[in-house]
């Protein structure tokens, strides 16, 4: 009897999926042929943090305050930065950040107090080893542009 009972139950679940699968076929495609076509990214996308560049200055604007090496939960922030002159203030030299354990929670965007820092909209980064997902940001910005 359990023979015959898997049977039927098997048919059933083979017909129910082709059930699905036939609805599927006509409604409109809502997938992208990646890599080929991509899709424009919505305004509210969170990719990982970076600098923003400020068109007055030409270079971000982190003071290395530390604040946001303070209120990151996942403590994974260094920034270190130096006076140009004795009266002037700091300008970050090195912000190292291990985005493979960032949560994207946003702290330190929303405490920056020369609002630097925003997120990307990176969605592709890759790496061979996860020290590859440590990036010193002012490293990388200074690449980006030469
Ligand atoms: S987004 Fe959150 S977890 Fe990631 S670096 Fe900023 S404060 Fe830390
Ligand atoms: S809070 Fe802003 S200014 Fe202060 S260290 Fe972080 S990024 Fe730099």
């Amino acid at each position: 009897m359990g023979y015959w009972k898997d049977i039927v139950l098997g048919g059933w679940s083979l017909i129910e999926g082709m059930k699905v699968t036939g609805r599927a076929l006509f409604k409109p495609v809502v997938t992208v042929q990646y890599p080929r076509k991509r899709l424009e990214m919505s305004p509210a996308y969170r990719g990982h943090i970076e600098f923003k560049i400020f068109p007055e200055t030409g270079t971000h604007g982190c003071i290395a305050c530390g604040t946001c090496q303070r209120v990151c939960p996942s403590n994974v922030i260094k920034v270190q930065g130096v006076k140009a002159h004795a009266r002037s203030g700091k300008i970050a030299t090195h912000y190292v950040i291990d985005f493979t354990r960032c949560s994207l929670c946003g702290l330190c965007v929303e405490s920056c107090p020369t609002q630097t820092l925003k997120f990307s909209t990176e969605f592709e980064l890759a790496g061979d080893s996860r020290w590859d997902g440590v990036v010193d940001l002012v490293l990388r910005m200074e690449e980006s542009r030469s």
